[in-house]
């Protein structure tokens, strides 16, 4: 049973790069009801810092879907592009600390060195072979800005963090070796932008998508290099198609809008993912 001790704050965390489908309204509705369960706050959050992927009218389909299905956000819709500033200050926060450094590979260059250099395999593929971490980058052209994990790490040591349904976690982000928070082509990565909003805005439960969890490592190495508060997590099981596949914009599963757009009522779909929800053994009647 969970029985939060504060205020309860939770968010659904949409990247606008395609269309919302099935497994993104039960996403949201679980943050949804959990936070409602316990008299809290469900804010909405447009992960649109890749400038390169996101699309206003995903964005429109967005806030389109939300309301269809009923899912009300309390507080203003907040677009990480319009935060570059706290992203900024991240960052530059982490480079002073010695934690980030330069790197100007690109792709064909990672894959290059990798032919002569064996490195660990992590959930995101093999990890970044440390060409510029070994030599530091001098040229004039694009970087990014890598995480040295392993000095992160050991100067962190070991860390926790819990996850309502699966319980206590050990976080093992040198799983990951070092990511990128920096890219090139556009600011913040996904991990030091969603670390930080969360903190901003208060998020005191991250209910999101098992597809997410080992991430989770990555996301309490910052907290602490940060000093941000750390939330509890949620991590729900993902929705699966009629072959067993997870549901992904990627793939052909139909799209929020199109049954909107046709007219559809959310009704039924709303029902059926409620009674998804339930069991889930997160007991929010208990509240
Ligand atoms: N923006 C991410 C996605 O659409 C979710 C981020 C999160 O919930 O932490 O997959």
């Amino acid at each position: 049973m969970v029985n939060p001790k504060g205020p309860v704050v939770t968010r659904f965390a949409p990247s606008p790069n395609g269309q919302l489908h099935l497994g993104h309204a039960f996403s949201a509705l679980c943050a949804h009801e959990f936070a409602r369960a316990f008299g809290g706050q469900f804010h909405l959050r447009i992960e649109d810092i890749d400038g390169t992927r996101s699309r206003p009218e995903h964005i429109q389909a967005i806030l389109a879907d939300m309301q269809w299905l009923g899912l009300a956000h309390d507080g203003k819709v907040q677009f990480q592009s319009q935060h570059t500033a706290r992203y900024v200050a991240a960052r530059d926060r982490l480079v002073s600390a010695g934690f980030l450094y330069r790197c100007g590979c690109t792709r064909g260059d990672i894959s290059e060195a990798l032919k002569h250099k064996p490195v660990p395999h992590g959930p995101d593929g093999p990890h970044y072979p440390g060409t510029c971490r070994e030599l530091p980058f001098a040229g004039d052209g694009p970087y990014s800005w890598r995480l040295d994990t392993k000095k992160a790490a050991d100067l962190v040591g070991p860390l926790m963090w819990t996850d309502l349904a699966a319980g206590q976690q050990f976080a093992d982000p040198m799983a990951f070796g070092d990511v990128v928070l920096w890219r090139k082509d556009a600011p913040a990565s996904y991990h030091l932008a969603a670390t930080v909003d969360d903190a901003t805005d208060g998020i005191t439960h991250v209910v999101r998508g098992k597809d997410l969890f080992a991430y989770t490592a990555i996301h309490r190495l910052l907290q602490n290099l940060l000093d941000l508060p750390e939330p509890v997590y949620w991590h729900h099981p993902l929705l699966l198609d009629s072959t067993d596949e997870k549901l992904a914009k990627s793939k052909s599963s139909p799209a929020l809008s199109a049954r909107r757009l046709a007219g559809e009522s959310s009704a039924e779909l709303m029902d059926n993912l409620r009674h998804r929800m339930l069991p889930l053994g997160i007991s929010l009647s208990d509240a």
